[in-house]
This record gives C-alpha cells, sequence and structure tokens, in this order.
C-alpha cells in the first residue's frame, strides 16, 4: 500500500507534526510520558518512507526491547506494506550482534560466536575467581561481575583499566577482569556487555567498517534515550558521525592521521532523531545516565529541540497525581502534562491487613470491574517493585480462577531445566564452549564428580589446551580413577553421537529432541515422582515448540540479500539469548487474549494499560529500603513511580499492606512517602475495617495505627502450579509427550537399502551408498552429488525415500 504523507500527520499535533517532518539537524524530542514520542517516532519513519524517499534499508530504529522493535515494525508495517521488513529495527543488543556476525573475523572471533546472559558470566566470573585463588568473602565475583559490567558500559577495557589500578582491590579486579576475557575469547563468547562495547570498538578501529555502516544507515533514531548509557551513547555517535568533538585525527598541518578516515569524514552525518524523557530515566544501576539527553545539545551543536506536553494517553487525575509526585525531584526541567481528555474517576486507595489481603483486594476488584463491564482482565496489570513480590498475586489468582500471566521473574528462559537443555544446544554449536559444557557435564548424573573435573581442568593447563580440548583427552588427566575415566568418555561418545545429529542436517527441533532423548534428561523427569518434574517437563515441551516455530518461520532477508536471523542451530542459540523480559507480554489479539499481566514496574516502561494496580505502596518496599538513606537513589525511585503512575488510561489504584511477610520475616512498614505526595482530592480512600490506620495520603503521619491489624491467614498455602502460566501457552506440534511415552514423536523412522533414492531437506537429492548399525541407530552413507557424501543418524535426518 502506498500511503498518502498527508493523512500520517492527521491528528498529530503541531509539535508532533514538526517532529516527523524535521529533516536536517539533529533532533532531540524530550517530553513527558504518553505524550506521543513512540508515536512520532513510529510515523517519522514513515514518513521517511513515504514523502522522503527513503530506502527502508538507510533505516536504523532502536527500542528498548525485542518486543517494541515488534511493534514499531508491525505498524511501519501497516502504514507502508511489507518493503518495511529491510529496516533494522532492533534493541541495542540485535543490532550489535548482526553487526558482529558479520564483522566477527576482523575480531578474531567465529561468526557462530556465543552471547553469555548474565547468568553465564556470573559463573565465569566463579571459575576465574577461583582459578585466582580470590577469598570470595574478601572479593566476592558477584561484585566483580557487576564491576566488570560497570568497566565495560564505560568503555574502559581490561587494558585500560589495569593501568590505572591503584589499590590492591583494584588490581585484583584488574586481574579477574584480564584472564575472564581471556575465557570469553577462548570461548569464542561475547557477554552482553561486551556485545555493545566490542561493536563500538570495532567502528573506531576499522574506517572501513565504520565506513560501510554510515553510509548504509542514513536515518538513525533512538526510542527510550534516557536510559542508554555511555556505551550505547558512543555507538550512536560513531554510527551517525557529525557529533563535536570527534571527527578522525589530523596532523598538525591539517592533513588525516589515516587516510581511511579521510574517506569516513567525507560522508555527511546521518539524521539522527532520539526520543526520552529524562523523569523517566531508571537505568542508572546498570550505568545509564540522564547526562546523555542533556548534553546532547553540547555534543551536537546544530541540535533542534522539540517539547510535547500534550498527553493522550491518561485522565487529568492520573497526569495530576504524577506531576506532583515527580516535582519533588530536584535538578529536572520542569514540565507540565495535561490533556484534552476527560477528568476521569478518581484513583482508589486500599490499606489491605497484609499482603494476601491486598491481593485479595485486587482479584475482587477486577471481578467488580468485568461484572460492571468496565474492564476485561485483559486491560488490567499489576506491578509491583521486586520479582518475588508476584508469588502472593499468583497464588491468589489460581486459587479464584483469574487468568494471569507473569512477565519477568524466573523467567522461562531462567528455568534450570531449559537452562540445562539450551546448554547442550550451545556446546553442540560451539563446541569450545566451557561454561555450558562445565554446567552439563554431569547433567544428568553420570559419575563425573568434581574431581573428574578439577583433573580435566588440570590437564588442561598443564597442557595449554582448552578445557574442551582436555576433555576429549582424558587418558592423560592424571590419577583419575578408572570409572571417572570411564564415564568421561561415555559422554565423549554421548557428545559425538549428538554432534552425529547436527551433521546430519537436523534442524533445531530436530537437534532438542536428540537431546532430550539421547541424554536421558526427558526420562529422568518422566519416571520422577516430584510434582514439579511435571512442570519441568512441560517447559521443555513449549522450549521444543519455540524451536519447531523457529524453524518454521520464513528466513527474511535484507536489501543486500543478507539474511535477517541466521538460520539453524545458531541462528536459534542467538535468539533465545537476546529475549528480554517484555518479550513475553502477550499480545493483544493473540494467544495472551483477556490475562492480567503482572510485572515489576522497571518493565512496564513505554507500555500502557487501561487499568493499573500499583501494588506493595510501603516505605521500604517502594520507594526500596536501599534507596530510602541515598537522596540520589529515592529520586531514581521516584521516576520509577512516575513510571508506574502514568502507565494508567483510565483507573489507577494504589494499594498496600500493613503487616508484609518478606522472606519469612514479618513487617509493619508505613505507607509509602509516594502515597503522601499525591493530593488527598484525587484519590478515593478505601480501606479494610481492621487496617484502622492512615492510609499515608496527605498525611505523613508514618503509619501507626497497625495496632489493630489482624493476622490475615489466607495464605493459599503450597506452591502447586506455579509457572504453569508459562505453559499451555503454545500447545503445537511438540505437546502431548505422556508420561509413559518412550519417544516424543511417532514420526516412523525411515529404513533405507543400498541404490535408494531419497531427499533431504538441506542437501537434496541422494543416493545411498551403505546402511550401518542397529536398526533403532542406524547410519546411512548417503551421496549428495555436489554437496558430498555424508554420514547421517537417520533416526534424526530430515531425509525421505524417493
Ligand atoms: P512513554 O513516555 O510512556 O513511552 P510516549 O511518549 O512514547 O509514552 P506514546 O506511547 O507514543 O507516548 O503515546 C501514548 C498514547 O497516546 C498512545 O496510545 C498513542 O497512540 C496516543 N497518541 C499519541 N499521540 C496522539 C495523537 N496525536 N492523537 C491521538 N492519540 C495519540
Ligand atoms: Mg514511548
Amino acid at each position: 500500500p502506498v500511503i498518502d504523507p498527508d493523512t500520517l500527520l492527521d491528528g498529530m499535533n503541531p509539535q508532533q507534526r514538526e517532529a516527523v517532518v524535521h529533516a536536517g539537524s539533529p533532533l532531540l524530542i524530550i517530553a513527558g510520558a504518553g505524550s506521543g514520542k513512540t508515536r512520532v517516532l513510529t510515523h517519522r519513519i514513515a514518513h521517511l518512507l513515504a514523502a522522503r524517499h527513503v530506502q527502508p534499508g538507510e533505516i536504523l530504529a532502536i527500542t528498548f526491547t525485542n518486543k517494541a522493535a515488534g511493534e514499531m515494525r508491525e505498524r511501519v508495517e501497516a502504514l507502508v506494506g511489507p518493503r518495511a521488513k529491510a529496516m533494522w529495527v532492533s534493541t541495542f543488543h540485535s543490532a550489535c550482534v548482526r553487526i558482529l556476525r558479520r564483522e566477527s573475523k576482523r575480531l578474531g572471533f567465529t561468526s557462530s560466536f556465543s552471547i553469555y546472559d548474565a547468568a553465564d558470566s556470573q559463573r565465569l566470573m566463579a571459575l576465574v575467581c577461583r582459578d585466582l585463588d580470590l577469598d570470595p568473602k574478601q572479593f566476592p565475583p558477584k561484585s566483580f561481575t557487576a564491576k566488570v559490567s560497570n568497566l565495560k558500559n564505560e568503555l574502559i577495557d581490561e587494558d585500560t583499566y589495569a593501568a590505572k589500578a591503584e589499590n590492591p582491590m583494584e588490581r585484583k579486579l584488574a586481574e579477574a577482569y584480564a584472564l575472564y576475557q581471556r575465557r570469553l575469547r577462548e570461548a569464542n563468547a561475547l557477554d552482553f556487555d561486551d556485545i555493545i562495547m566490542t561493536t563500538v570498538n570495532l567502528l573506531q578501529a576499522f574506517p572501513d567498517a565504520a565506513e560501510h555502516y554510515r553510509r548504509r544507515f542514513r536515518h538513525i533514531l533512538v526510542d527510550e534515550y534516557q536510559d542508554t548509557n555511555h556505551a550505547q551513547y558512543m555507538l550512536v555517535r560513531e554510527l551517525t558521525g557529525g557529533a563535536s568533538g570527534q571527527g578522525p585525527k589530523k596532523t598538525v598541518d591539517g592533513e588525516f592521521v589515516n587516510p581511511a578516515e579521510a574517506q569516513l569524514a567525507e560522508i555527511p552525518p546521518a539524521e539522527l532523531c532520539v526520543v526520552g524523557d529524562a523523569d523517566q530515566s531508571i537505568y542508572a544501576f546498570r550505568g545509564a545516565t540522564i547526562r546523555n539527553i542533556l548534553d546532547f545539545e553540547e555534543d551536537y551543536p546544530s541540535a533542534t529541540t522539540i517539547l510535547l506536553e500534550q498527553n493522550y494517553r491518561s485522565t487529568q487525575t492520573i497526569l495530576t497525581a504524577a506531576n506532583s509526585v515527580i516535582e519533588r525531584n530536584s535538578n529536572r526541567r520542569k514540565k507540565n502534562l495535561w490533556t484534552a481528555g476527560a477528568e476521569g474517576v478518581k484513583i482508589v486507595s486500599y490499606v489491605a491487613d497484609d499482603e494476601h489481603g491486598e491481593a485479595q483486594f485486587i482479584a475482587d476488584e477486577i471481578d467488580k470491574l468485568s461484572d460492571k463491564g468496565d474492564a476485561k482482565p485483559g486491560d488490567v496489570a499489576v506491578f509491583y517493585r521486586t520479582n518475588a513480590q508476584s508469588r502472593v498475586f499468583e497464588e491468589v489468582f489460581i486459587r479464584v480462577g483469574l487468568p494471569y500471566k507473569v512477565v519477568g521473574g524466573v523467567r522461562f528462559y531462567e528455568r534450570k531445566e531449559v537452562r540445562d537443555v539450551l546448554a547442550y544446544l550451545r556446546v553442540l554449536a560451539n563446541p569450545e564452549d566451557a561454561v555450558p559444557l562445565r554446567r552439563i557435564l554431569n547433567v544428568p548424573k553420570r559419575g563425573i564428580g568434581d574431581r573428574a573435573e578439577a583433573m580435566i581442568e588440570a590437564l588442561a593447563s598443564r597442557e595449554r589446551i582448552s578445557f574442551p580440548q582436555a576433555l576429549l583427552r582424558v587418558d592423560e588427566a592424571y590419577g583419575m580413577a578408572a570409572r571417572s575415566a570411564n564415564a568421561v568418555k561415555k559422554f565423549n561418545d554421548l557428545m559425538a553421537k549428538l554432534r552425529g545429529v547436527v551433521e546430519s542436517g537436523a534442524g533445531p527441533a530436530a537437534i532438542l529432541e536428540a537431546v532430550l532423548e539421547e541424554t536421558g534428561y526427558l526420562a529422568e523427569l518422566q519416571t520422577s515422582t516430584d510434582p514439579q518434574d511435571e512442570t519441568r517437563v512441560e517447559n521443555l515441551q513449549e522450549l521444543a515448540a519455540v524451536a519447531l516455530e523457529f524453524e518454521q518461520e520464513e528466513p527474511v532477508e535484507g536489501p543486500d540479500g543478507e539474511p535477517v536471523t541466521q538460520p539453524g542451530l545458531p541462528g536459534f542459540l542467538e535468539r533465545v539469548a537476546l529475549v528480554a523480559d517484555s518479550d513475553q507480554i502477550p499480545d493483544e489479539d493473540g494467544e495472551g487474549r483477556g490475562v492480567i499481566t503482572l510485572m515489576t514496574l522497571h518493565t512496564a516502561k513505554g507500555l500502557e494499560f487501561p487499568v493499573v494496580f500499583l501494588t506493595g505502596m510501603e516505605d521500604g518496599v517502594f520507594p526500596h529500603m536501599r534507596a530510602m538513606t541515598n537522596a540520589k537513589e529515592l529520586e531514581e525511585e521516584r521516576r520509577l513511580a512516575y513510571v508506574g503512575l502514568t502507565r494508567a488510561r483510565e483507573r489507577l489504584y494504589l494499594s498496600r499492606a500493613v503487616l508484609r511477610s518478606a522472606w519469612g520475616q514479618p513487617s509493619y512498614n508505613p505507607a509509602s512517602r509516594f502515597l503522601e505526595e499525591i493530593p488527598v482530592t484525587l484519590v478515593d480512600e478505601r480501606r479494610t475495617a481492621a487496617a484502622a490506620g492512615p492510609s499515608g495520603f496527605g498525611s505523613r503521619a508514618g503509619g501507626s495505627g497497625l495496632g489493630g491489624s489482624r493476622l490475615g491467614g489466607s495464605s493459599a498455602g503450597g506452591g502447586s502450579g506455579f509457572g504453569s502460566s508459562q505453559s499451555g501457552r503454545r500447545s503445537g506440534p511438540a505437546a502431548g509427550w505422556g508420561k509413559s511415552a518412550g519417544r516424543m514423536n511417532d514420526r516412523p523412522m525411515v529404513t533405507l537399502a543400498v541404490g535408494d533414492r531419497v531427499t533431504h531437506d538441506r542437501f537434496g537429492l541422494g543416493t545411498v551408498v551403505s546402511v550401518t548399525g542397529p536398526a533403532d541407530d542406524a547410519k546411512a552413507t548417503i551421496d549428495f552429488g555436489a554437496e558430498g557424501t555424508k554420514q547421517l543418524l537417520l533416526r534424526y535426518a530430515p531425509v525421505e525415500k524417493l
């Protein structure tokens, strides 16, 4: 469909229009919540395509989550049709991974490098600290992981840091950082922070690589700019070109030091458009810096700034509440959100006896809203400060039968069984990757203990080979018991066999199936009597469904013919590694219809819901305990409150519990100070009879009057069914592994004889040369002509007899 550029501007206010059509100089749109920043970005892209004849391939749009990227692509596609597919709309991480896959050789990686997530990084750092004999009390690996992450976000590499490390603590950190990086390189792996830092390094070190991307991306757009950290800031700067203080090095005579840089300097800077709201900056703890917004005009002296103040999301009541909370922060640009819309209903506040009462109130209220036709469960979101708070809501919602979905928390991809199986896949994709290899060495238990592992490690350092290589040379491991050595050999055989499956051309789903069967992992869960193991089987089913879905996706190609996602096992693993929390938010029209969304305030950024419950409004919970004695952190918590309040379109509920048991320790928490910052006139106060204390609104009396509260005994008991919200989401092709099922799929195995003609999904037509082995484990040698002669495991290979 060809859109009329003018209709793109229909219904937009003058500032929004200006932002959509602005051409040339860098553009900063700095505006309050719900003022249409994201909408402006989307329309700007459509306008570039429709009115300014920009090619989709010239556009790079950065969003905060994969989910947001998908939505933006969809909206642009609805406006301009399928050519939107060639745009890069992605998160910082996905965009950088794409660049790195293409450029990996320059950096000494292979393009199938692994991506370590936070848990992998922790594990690797723990191994590193152990190797360095660091006392975990004095030098906790966890804090080292966090510090290394901060350094990378500041683009400080291990050598730079080592050169300026001063005290013993810093020197130990420098040592650990260096070894950690070495191990990553040996494993052909990058951690999450490396992905950004390495891309920046690449663009700075290789002017011709920078030139390629600068010629390609003529328009760069960034959403949620307030949450970029320094590394991300530099990335945008390198890709755009043309910021002040940048530019190639010149000699005193004005000659370029590096001729390739002279070429680069001739490319006019890309058009840059960033949108953000300093009041919504909530990732300082991850190195995000408001400075990036505040300094934008300085770094890009020709920049144009546009302010948006009209809000299109919330009622005036909600906006006034949000304005009066955020006003308490110092050092902010004053802005005043307003709406042409209705005043709306009052904000409801509720004080419960305890957290069970709070959850019960919310469940009752959602029931009432749907009975009256005011809202459906799918319109409702429940927010909390920390993941652990979701449990009580889950208990109550399960008991009363309200459909819900937890976003984040123990995320699907963080579940043990999912990580175990993915670790197998990762080793199959990248045999040198020691971290997942060590994870699965003895999972399921096969008699390879810590001692045996230590001996392999000793062999590796003695022979100066990697751990995976040492594992294959187990016979040389000094002093290992024969039983352990045998177990290692059996493990090596198992992995060789699985590698055979990969080489047979099987797709990710079939490989996953082979792993579950050949390792005995699935059988162990299926014969277990632990009810949780049933949930685990469901989760693995879910994973198999994800793999199958991935396989069945049509490959998307960019304008230059390069695939947007890699196919096969590496592509699947890349996809999995890059999923963020918000990818699990149910789609409005899809499978998640009518489901209440539970999530942390951090995850809620950028989203909107007709009905919002902000829970745990207690000092010590929200604001978080940690922030209460630190003015800066308290301001960040207040911005988080502002984010939470401004997600609501029509109805907003603020609730708290007088008595809350956290980690089994009951505590009486006073009302959150943020409640006090909301004018009483906006609030409809409801409370239980027992909780006689002040609600907290407008009266900072300190949450006394607690004596009358009673201990509610409404716990739903038992942890049954948790996580079940994850399963059943897809009930697809992989469903139906009964407890008794021996094999997961009942695809009849092909039997072949010498001379048979076959087709293979990937290798095409072939002729059987020989067949060996027992029926259940038969291997066929097949001549595929130009594709070569392959050994295939018939049970998993995608072959058919002609
Ligand atoms: P946040 O700060 O929370 O990210 P935002 O500034 O990105 O918010 P959007 O999500 O783009 O705001 O817009 C908020 C809501 O207002 C959306 O539902 C959007 O469709 C709607 N909206 C924005 N501008 C207009 C407009 N001119 N006319 C009608 N609706 C609008
Ligand atoms: Mg937005």
